[in-house]
């Protein structure tokens, strides 16, 4: 190997190469994995501390993948990013949520908000909102039933055009939500202009309440956000709750609801299913 300490790429490292490669690979398999149907969604409840009722489910997909097996969005999605894959994949992905949503729905009873993660790709997409306003259509989902997660950086991204995307996807009736909450860095002034419905407190926030420890700087910072999005009239969503323990601090703070594997983890619209029933 070449070495020089001031050239980045001199110094030739197999291993690195060889997950550069794998990288590449799986990326290049992406769209005829989409066309195969290799990808599905699980669902993660979403529930009300005031009395635990199931108040919605978040769509999260996943890869079966023939050769590695089950793979976690966080193997694909910056992959699928890069190459624009997740244009469609989104599409995709919004589609078979709300055509659950929409069976649901047909339950009766209190139906579940759909929560579709949506990237900054998506929302700067020229057909965005007929695009999601003829899924809706063609599923049947009324619009109430569905809310887009979009991240702070998704969000501080779009300006003008997406943005106005955003206005017109709120006056069909869809929900936003600003996914990851607190994590980014952002001014907050955006929030002013925003038509969100929603706050999501990431759950690297949740990880550090302790019961014994009212006055902890995450202690602290959870009852800020919560403050702050009550100050707006949003929701707030506690992701990552584990424990009886965090999830009584969050109620202590004020916080709405919760989803987390204290509940239960993601998995088959099934296990929503049995839930609604
Ligand atoms: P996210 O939107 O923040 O989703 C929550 C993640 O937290 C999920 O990871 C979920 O499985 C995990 N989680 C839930 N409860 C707990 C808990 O109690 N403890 C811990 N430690 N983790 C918990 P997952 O499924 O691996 O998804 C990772 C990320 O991939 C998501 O983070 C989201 O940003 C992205 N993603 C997933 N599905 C989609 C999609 O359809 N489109 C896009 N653009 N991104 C997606
Ligand atoms: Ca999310
Ligand atoms: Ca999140």
């Amino acid at each position: 190997a070449k070495v020089d300490g001031k050239n980045r790429w001199a110094c030739f490292d197999p291993e690195r190469n060889a997950r550069e490669i794998a990288r590449i690979t799986l990326s290049a398999s992406m769209p005829a994995a989409l066309e195969r149907d290799e990808f599905y969604v699980d669902y993660q409840p979403i529930v009300r501390f005031s009395d635990g009722t199931l108040i919605g489910a978040e769509a999260l997909v996943r890869w079966a993948h023939p050769e590695f097996g089950r793979l976690g969005p966080d193997r694909f999605i910056g992959l699928a990013e890069e190459t624009g894959l997740i244009v469609s994949l989104g599409r995709w992905v919004l589609t078979t949520a709300c055509r659950q949503a929409a069976e649901w729905a047909r339950l009766g009873g209190i139906a579940p908000v759909v929560s579709v993660n949506l990237a900054a790709r998506q929302v700067e997409e020229p057909g965005v909102v007929d695009d999601i306003a003829n899924v809706l259509r063609d599923t049947g989902l009324p619009p109430t039933s569905l809310q887009l997660e979009l991240t702070e950086s998704a969000i501080m991204g779009t300006t003008g055009e997406p943005l106005g995307a955003l206005h017109k996807l709120v006056d069909l009736g869809v929900r936003i939500a600003i996914d990851d909450f607190g994590t980014g860095y952002s001014n907050l002034a955006y929030l002013r202009h925003l038509p969100v419905h929603a706050l999501k407190i990431a759950g690297s926030f949740v990880e550090g309440l302790r019961a014994d420890e009212p006055d902890s700087v995450d202690s602290q910072i959870v009852h800020a956000l919560v403050s702050l999005a009550h100050t707006l009239r949003l929701d707030v969503v506690a992701e990552g709750v584990e424990t009886r323990d965090q999830a009584d601090r969050l109620t202590a703070l004020g916080c709405d609801s919760a989803q987390g594997w204290l509940y239960a983890k993601p998995g088959p619209p099934e296990e929503i299913t049995r839930w609604l029933r």
